[in-house]
């Protein structure tokens, strides 16, 4: 069931403990509602009296109450006893006024590493979900899914992508700026792309947190590197085509000995943060004897708009990708034969067909 109250110009009755209530009291507020907050039963009862005091509304738009329902639906509240506001709520209830929960307030002086996945909002985790909407201030850059955040948090946001003068904040002052906040008594989300510890440097992130004695939680996301390939139809593994992947970073240019090490495996190479070294990339694997023809694919913007696959072979894959930015996933190896809409899916065949022919080949 979903219920839709318009609470600009309401008034809304707020009942939880102060801290809890933050985040609730700032919701509200940006919902356009006026909002009475009582921080416990006694302070209602002293500051009203009783519920049908005049210096409250007789029926408020709506009756809020902050902390969590138990699996049996009994109520907890963050610091408050279940029973406590049992006969506020009750008279409300008489009076016909909707009555709601609100999640309570994350702790203060605490970091959530967030994987926020390859960019969408759907590919979010239900704990990322609500670290965000637990959270006082957001640090996130432009990988994370960030068109997303005013609706799905309170939170100040700040963007380490960038500085107001355009510069990527550097990796020692998002360190810094984690702890100053943490330490300033904020519930602090770092929302990093794709999963925290695939190439997010979030290890680093964790170690600062660590050193200055701050309390972390991580909140493992989907990696990119998985997901994008799948976005383009591509699966990292399929059965008697590849039995590994190994995922690299393109950012620092491979030794031959790696190249060598990387086309004995035998299955698939993803590649992340590589578009620019990819031409070092190619004419190393063919050095090491990979074959002309391994499909590459090359996976821009996965899972957002303008999303676009580009499918060549090791042979020819610098002059046929020279087109392609960041952020791209590339894959090199047979598995590539098996997406949609590409490679020999191009000739006409689908996923099912070309997975039976690769396995009977
Ligand atoms: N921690 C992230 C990776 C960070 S490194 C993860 O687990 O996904 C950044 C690289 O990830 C980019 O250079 C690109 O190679 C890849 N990437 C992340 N999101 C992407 C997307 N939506 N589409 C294509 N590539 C993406």
């Amino acid at each position: 069931m979903q219920l839709e109250i318009t609470l600009e110009g309401a008034t809304v009755v707020l009942l939880g403990e102060a801290d809890a209530s933050r985040q609730a009291l700032l919701r509200f507020r940006r919902a356009g509602a006026a909002v009475a907050h009582f921080d416990s039963a006694a302070a209602f009862m002293a500051q009203a009296g009783s519920p049908a005091h005049p210096a409250l509304p007789a029926r408020p738009g709506l009756v809020a109450v902050v902390g969590s329902l138990s699996a049996n639906g009994k109520h907890h509240g963050a610091t408050n006893d279940d029973g406590e506001w049992a006969p506020v709520v009750d008279h409300y209830r008489r009076a016909g006024v909707p009555i709601v929960r609100e999640p309570a307030a994350g702790a203060r002086g605490h970091v959530t590493l967030v994987g926020g996945g390859p960019g969408s909002r759907g590919l979010l985790t239900v704990d990322a979900v609500e670290a965000l909407r637990a959270a006082d201030v957001v640090l996130f850059d432009r990988l994370a899914p960030w068109r997303e955040l005013e609706r799905l948090t309170t939170a100040q946001l700040v963007d380490v992508g960038k500085l107001p003068g355009h510069h990527k904040v550097p990796q020692g002052e998002i360190n810094r700026l984690l702890v100053e906040f943490a330490k300033a008594g904020s519930n602090v989300v770092r929302l990093k792309g794709g999963d925290p510890f695939v190439f997010g440097r979030g290890g680093e992130e964790a170690a600062a947190c660590a050193e200055a004695g701050v309390p972390l939680r991580v909140v493992s996301g989907i990696s990119s590197s998985i997901a994008v390939p799948a976005a383009a139809g591509i699966p990292v593994t399929h059965r008697e085509v590849s039995h590994c992947f190994t995922v690299i970073s393109g950012h620092a240019p491979l030794t031959a000995s790696e190249h060598e090490h990387l086309a004995g495996l035998g299955g698939t190479i993803v590649v992340l943060m590589g578009v620019a070294n990819l031409p070092h990339l190619a004419s190393g694997l063919r050095r090491a004897g990979m074959p002309l023809d391994t499909p590459v694919a090359v996976v821009e913007r996965g899972h957002q708009a303008g999303q676009r696959t580009t499918v060549t072979e090791l042979g020819r894959a610098e002059a046929d990708t020279s087109a392609c930015g960041n952020p791209a996933v590339i894959v090199i190896g047979d598995v590539v034969r098996l997406a949609g809409g590409a490679g020999r899916a191009a000739e006409g065949r689908g996923f099912h067909d070309l997975a039976a022919s690769l396995l009977t080949a």
